[in-house]
């Protein structure tokens, strides 16, 4: 008897356990998002961490987790969004419009018809960082020195050859061109193995306070004289490095260059759930957002719809809709 009660609360319990635990397990299933970034030593990285901190606040609601890797930039990150490797990545808005269309790295591969824009984020400069006993006072002291000029996957590469070619350098034969990652330039400029580098990057960045921080001196080269540039590539446009952020540095002004913008990108295989959940919890929690990281100062609600080429995910547009952002879009 006393054994028979015993299975009977057994069953009993196995029941419950199945009834209890197993459905609801199917249904707290987590879905894993994952965001490509930049060097760590960049704005990108913090960026996808300020979108992941704040998504995955509500993870009981939306049941979503997001992490965020460390990648070689905008190039590798838009290739790795079409190729599903990750559902989300951040890249600059000159790299968007040439995947989108089908140009520089995608001359080859065709426009990238499955690319989507989500919103857009902080404005980057394109940064020429040298060193002061280098004697580079301009763009044209680059005739044979060492300078990075970017890895591949990286979105300063192109910006840094369009500056050159722009003042008639020829980056493959008039300088010595290096294709370090931006979070190594740092410390081969203070190691005296380069003279100069390129990084197309929001302000301020780690990699640039870095730069200017250690004993070699070193300044920020104006990029002027970007009439021809301006008209060739529409999604240039004139830009300054404010001064104040890198105290070390031996400019006494803003230095005048050139830039585009930070924008967050997504597949259209991207399910329409996941790409609402995130917008809608940026824009939500805007002002949180901005306290972030400083080159989100200048933020605004409509200033994250410009910018951006490839059309919007339906998920970001359901969000734009209800919340009446929607107004600020032009037409597509
Ligand atoms: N603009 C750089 C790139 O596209 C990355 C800058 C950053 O990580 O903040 O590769």
């Amino acid at each position: 008897m006393k054994r028979r009660g015993f299975l009977a609360v057994l069953v009993a319990l196995g029941f419950l356990f199945v009834t209890i635990f197993v459905p609801h397990q199917a249904q707290s299933k987590t879905i894993f998002v994952t965001i490509g970034t930049g060097g760590i030593t960049g704005v990108y990285y913090p960026t996808g961490g300020a979108i992941a901190k704040i998504v995955n606040k509500k993870r009981d609601v939306y049941g979503i987790r997001c992490t965020v890797e460390s990648t070689g930039g905008s190039v590798f990150n838009i290739n790795a969004v079409i190729a599903g490797d990750l559902d989300f990545g951040i890249c600059q808005s000159d790299r968007q419009y040439q995947a989108w269309n089908g140009l520089a790295e995608w001359k080859d591969k065709g426009p990238q018809k499955d690319l989507r824009s989500v919103f857009s984020i902080h404005p980057e400069s394109v940064t020429l960082v040298a060193a002061d006993d280098a004697g580079i006072k301009t763009i044209q002291d680059l005739r044979g020195k060492r300078v990075n000029i970017g890895n591949p996957g990286s979105g300063q590469r192109q910006n840094a050859i369009d500056a050159l070619e722009n003042a008639g350098i020829d980056w493959k034969k008039d300088i010595k061109a290096e294709s370090a990652k931006a979070a190594e330039a740092p410390g081969l400029l203070q190691d005296g193995r380069i003279d100069a580098f390129f990084y197309t990057v929001g302000h301020p960045s780690g990699a640039i306070k870095e730069a200017t921080a250690g004993k070699r001196k070193v300044h920020f080269v104006p990029i002027t004289g970007l009439d021809k540039l301006l008209k060739k590539y529409p999604y240039y446009a004139k830009a300054v490095i404010p001064i104040k952020f890198y105290p070390n540095a031996t400019n006494k002004e803003d230095v005048p260059t050139f830039g585009v913008k930070a924008t967050f990108v997504t597949s259209a295989k991207v399910p329409d759930n996941v790409v609402y959940a995130i917008t809608k919890e940026v824009f939500e929690n805007f002002d949180y957002f901005k306290t972030l990281h400083p080159a989100y100062s200048i933020l605004t609600k409509q200033s994250m719809l410009e910018g951006l080429t490839a059309p919007f995910h339906p998920g970001a547009l359901k969000y734009y809709k209800e919340s009446g952002l929607i107004k600020y879009i032009k037409k597509q």
